[in-house]
């Protein structure tokens, strides 16, 4: 009995580790492979500067007041971005933004998550790496 006992329990573990032999692995080797994300799926926001209105909306629907605005009217009464950024440290993904957004879709949540920094600073997105994004998306 002790010794049919001592079978079972010596060969059920490598009968699991041997079904798991023939199952494709569900993990990959992050950095070098990632994972295809589902349509939907909420990441680093991308800023089209040239469409916005500068009308803020995007600022005040923001819940955890993640967007900071800045906006000057020229001498020919246009709006002036000076001044458009996020900070990453701070935003949960709800895309909010993206949804209010008059000028619609100027501020955009992509598929990239890859958000990491050793300071607050390196969580600040200014205009220029909002617009980079941009560029890295096309
Ligand atoms: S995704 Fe949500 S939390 Fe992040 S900046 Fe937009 S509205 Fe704010
Ligand atoms: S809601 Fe859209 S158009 Fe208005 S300031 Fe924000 S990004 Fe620009």
């Amino acid at each position: 009995m002790l010794g049919k006992l001592f079978r079972i329990m010596h060969t059920a573990p490598h009968a699991v580790v041997g079904k798991h032999f023939l199952v494709k692995p569900i993990t990959v080797q992050y950095p070098e492979e990632k994972l295809t994300l589902p349509e939907g799926y909420r990441g680093i926001h991308v800023f089209d500067i040239e469409r916005c209105k500068g009308c803020a909306a995007c600022a005040r629907v923001c819940p955890n007041n993640c967007i900071e605005i800045k906006v000057s009217t020229t001498e020919d009464r246009k709006k002036k971005i000076e001044k458009y950024e996020i900070f990453l440290g701070r935003c949960m993904f709800c895309g909010l933004c993206e949804e209010f957004c008059v000028g619609g879709d100027v501020i955009r949540l992509t598929k990239d998550y890859e958000v990491a920094g050793s300071t607050r600073k390196d969580l600040v997105y200014d205009i220029k790496r909002l617009s980079r994004h941009k560029e890295e998306e096309k």
